[in-house]
């Protein structure tokens, strides 16, 4: 089962300008900006009640957030679920014809290890799997 929201992610042509604007309006300072290597990104966290949202901004040109950027130049990419035991839940999605952008789950930011579904399965809404490290 998806549990709840964990965070909306979404892309930014740079920090400078938004992280003001989103302190502002949210009310609240972000608690974190890490990047995440693999993905080419810079991530920035805010907590709003049980969800976040999630700032990210391509560090690689290359990078899928660069290529939204250039298309879109901003706005939501992303919806993250919770989720108890990612394998099961990739294993129940498979079940249920969606297609997994990542067969099997890898390293997030923020203390998560993730999955991505493949837009074209989900309405053209990028979905990302996400739960919590136990270590
Ligand atoms: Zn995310």
């Amino acid at each position: 089962m998806l549990r709840k929201i964990e965070h909306i992610g979404i892309a930014v042509e740079d920090f400078e300008s938004t992280a003001k604007l989103f302190e502002d309006l949210l009310g609240s300072p972000a608690y974190k900006t890490e990047i995440v290597e693999s993905e080419g990104v810079e991530t920035m966290f805010f907590a709003i009640g049980e969800s976040k949202i999630e700032l990210l901004r391509a560090t690689d040109e290359s990078s899928s957030i660069a290529k939204y950027l250039e298309k879109n130049k901003g706005g939501i990419h992303h919806i993250a679920f919770d989720v108890e035991d990612i394998d099961k839940e990739i294993a129940r999605l498979k079940e249920k014809n969606f297609e997994l952008i990542h067969q099997s789950p890898k390293e997030g930011a923020d203390n998560k290890i993730i999955a991505f579904l493949h837009p074209k399965s989900t309405a053209r809404v990028l979905v990302e799997l996400c739960q919590e490290k136990k270590d």
